[in-house]
């Protein structure tokens, strides 16, 4: 297996200052560098307190299902959140008396990846690996869980700890950054250093990164932060991920503004929001470009956040090798390019700028008086040609009242 590589790309597309690049490359090593699963982000969460402790202003808290809520507060009634997921699909083992361990799978991989595949257990609490091992088999239980048999097992496999896929915390060739896991550490990523940028800039108005846990077995972190309410009614969320690339989504050709998932379309206010910031991005840095797609491989937390009423939006990087699936039918590195992470940094401090300022037209209203601006500039030519065109029709009708 390749040892991880983790090293700025020189050519770049001028959206972060030199240091912002450097601080994403740091946050992004630390963030890849640790294992995850669902069910077992125990590591994760440790590294992101770390981060997140060391924006300025910020103040974290908990909720009773260990999702992590990052705040800076500030004037205004309308906090804008940023949302991302700290588990990826993963395994949890068990034993079983004169036989070679087995293992569950937790998260979307599908069954015909699995058989090959090297995995490797960490214990929950220390990190430490203890064991590797391939799967030699996958089926479906009749609990709908994918059990996988185990075998060439080296170490020894404990109970409690938990399974990923054996491959490099990351390497970056050129632009490219592949990764064991980039759903949705990311994300993640994006969310710490645009907290930070913004913290620097002294930004006014109420922001919070928003942490979840087991996003991968159907958004359970994120429905038990829902269901326990702390987020408060006036919290927007933009949800980021990474998610399959598409032919309107392509890596490489910017981050996404993400309209919609597999499940449903996302808040039009936000939407406008973030479309609206890689404008102001691109007038800034003119090598930089965004993608506007319907992301349908997939659903994501917005999705969850707008049936609970929170209104959300979404953002995401365009992804290859989608939980690992490679394209010879075997399990490999996840990979993204790095400039649009870092577009994706960009967009997401852009539109913190731009939201809930005053004078800012909030709601459908903002699209709306996008429409009126149209309007004001072509309705007197409107009003002239349809003076031409209604007169047959009002001397008809006309007509026909006196008849
Ligand atoms: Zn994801």
């Amino acid at each position: 297996m390749p040892a991880s590589r983790f090293a700025l790309p020189r050519a770049h597309h001028g959206v972060l200052a030199d240091a912002d690049r450097t601080a994403l490359l740091r946050v992004v090593t630390a963030l890849l560098s640790t294992p995850t699963a669902p069910y077992f982000e125990d590591g994760m969460l440790a590294v992101v307190r770390a981060l997140a402790a060391e924006i300025p202003g910020v103040t974290l808290r908990s909720d009773e299902h260990g999702n992590l809520i990052a705040r800076r507060t500030g004037s205004g009634s309308r906090t804008l959140a940023f949302s991302a997921h700290l588990d990826h699909p993963g395994f949890h083992p068990f034993l079983r008396r004169g036989r070679a361990p087995a293992a569950t799978l937790h998260g979307g991989v599908p069954m015909t990846f699995l058989p090959g595949a090297e995995l490797r257990f960490h214990d929950a609490r220390s990190l430490r690996s203890v064991a590797t091992a391939r799967v030699a088999t996958a089926a479906k239980g009749d609990d709908d869980l994918v059990y996988v048999e185990l075998e060439d097992v080296r170490g020894v496999v404990e109970p409690g700890s938990f399974g990923v896929f054996d491959l490099p915390g990351g390497v970056m060739r050129g632009t490219r950054l592949s990764a064991r896991v980039c759903d949705d550490l990311l994300g993640a990523a994006a969310i710490l250093v645009a907290l930070a940028i913004l913290a620097r800039e002294g930004h006014p108005r109420p922001l919070a990164g928003i942490f979840t846990r087991a996003e991968e077995t159907g958004f359970v972190g994120c429905i038990g932060l829902l269901e326990s309410g702390v987020l408060g009614k006036q919290t927007s969320v933009v949800g980021l991920e990474c998610s399959p690339r598409r032919a309107t989504a392509k890596v490489g050709r910017g981050p996404v503004v993400r309209v919609g998932d597999r499940l449903s379309v996302f808040d039009p206010e936000l939407t406008h929001g973030l479309q609206d910031a890689a404008s102001r991005v691109k007038a800034r840095a003119p090598q930089f470009a965004a993608q506007r797609a319907l992301m349908d491989g997939g659903s994501c937390e917005s999705t969850a956040y707008n049936a609970w009423g929170v209104p959300a939006g979404g953002a995401c990087l365009a992804l290859g090798n989608y939980h690992n699936c490679g394209p010879d039918g075997g399990i490999a590195a996840e990979f993204v390019d790095w400039n649009d992470l870092e577009g994706l940094v960009a967009l997401l401090v852009e539109m913190a700028r731009g939201f809930d300022t005053p004078g800012a037209v909030a709601g459908a209203s903002g699209i709306r008086a996008r429409l009126i601006r149209n309007w004001e500039r072509e309705s007197g030519q409107l009003s002239r040609s349809s003076a031409r065109l209604c007169t047959p029709a009002r001397t008809a009708a006309r007509k026909r009242r006196s008849s």
